[in-house]
């Protein structure tokens, strides 16, 4: 029987304030005479992505942020991408850009994050705004891991203090959101656990979890039995299955132990989406000098 006391972390509802405190902001900068402006390259025809990007184009439209996407073949040169980062580095109109991952095979995206402006980096993700984050002193932090955060934050689950298990150690979601998780301060403070495919007892390590977060990218690798009564899930995982789409929880077997818990879709996602509009919006108004 479904557990009906838990709490359901709607991210799709978090997203929609946000987008609404964010429109006034957009609005000020407007006043000031800017219009924040986001650089999105695409590159190739891997579906998600496209998808992704019109999410993203649509979000950017609703609280005023201005797009430009570069749309490139699977056949891009290396060249063709690089001369579009610079172009946008030096385009004092751009506030900030993305590179939506992955890229096509050949290209090295590493190669490609080194070249973005680190004041310009709306994903948190060049080597340099990764650095600040691991140093203490972040400037943008990567959208997922942020809004993973910012979800637990908008519903008061405290994080300090607590012990928090998170699985993936990728340098998208879970390398960052550890590191966050790690900063000193409300938002940080945790005990963290970083698990990944080498890890072992990985069923142990989740049921001493208060708050276990998930970016594996595996369907249905949490399952009931591996968490405690009262923990607060967060999934963050994107699997296309028959099913259409599902997270890496087992939602209904875990939803009855949680206290609270991320649906998928509707909880990760649209904050990722927000979140890239919120470090849009901060590296407008911090070249426009506002607070
Ligand atoms: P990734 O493939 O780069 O990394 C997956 C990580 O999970 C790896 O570190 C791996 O060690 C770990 N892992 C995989 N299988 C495991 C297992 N059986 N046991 C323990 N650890 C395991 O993926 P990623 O880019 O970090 O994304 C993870 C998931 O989050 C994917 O489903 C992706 O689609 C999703 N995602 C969602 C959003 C969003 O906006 N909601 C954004 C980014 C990624």
């Amino acid at each position: 029987m479904m557990n009906p006391s838990y709490l359901l972390l709607d991210g799709k509802a978090v997203a929609a304030a946000i987008r609404k405190e964010l429109a006034q902001r957009v609005a000020r900068l407007k006043a000031l005479g800017v219009t924040p402006k986001l650089g999105v390259l695409l590159a190739g025809s891997f579906v998600p992505s496209q998808i992704y990007v019109r999410n993203k184009e649509r979000a950017c439209a609703a609280v005023g942020i201005e797009v430009e996407t570069a749309r490139f073949p699977d056949s891009v040169s290396i060249g063709e991408i690089t001369d579009t980062v610079r172009r946008w580095n030096e385009d004092a109109n751009v506030h900030g850009m993305i590179v939506q991952l992955p890229l096509p095979g050949r290209i090295e995206r590493d190669a490609i994050l080194e070249l973005v402006d680190p004041r310009k980096d709306a994903d948190g993700l060049t080597p340099a705004n990764l650095g600040r984050l691991v140093s203490g002193h972040p400037r943008v932090l990567p959208a997922t891991p942020a809004g993973i955060i910012e979800l637990l934050v908008r519903f008061q689950i405290p994080i300090a203090g607590q012990r928090v298990v998170v699985i993936g150690r990728s340098e998208l979601v879970g390398k960052p959101l550890a590191n966050i998780l790690l900063m000193r301060g409300a938002k940080g403070d945790a005990t963290v656990t970083v698990c990944h495919t080498k890890t072992k007892d990985l069923p142990d390590i989740c049921r001493q979890a208060q708050i276990l977060i998930v970016a594996a990218g595996r369907a249905g690798l949490v399952t009931g039995e591996m968490v405690t009564p009262g923990v607060v899930v967060v999934d963050a995982g994107i699997n296309r299955t028959e099913q259409g789409i599902v997270g890496d929880v087992d939602f209904d077997s875990v939803a009855q132990k949680a206290r609270a818990i991320t649906p998928v879709p509707g909880g990760v996602g649209p904050m990722t989406v927000a979140m890239l509009l919120v470090n849009t919006v901060m590296l407008a108004e911090s070249r426009a000098a506002v607070q």
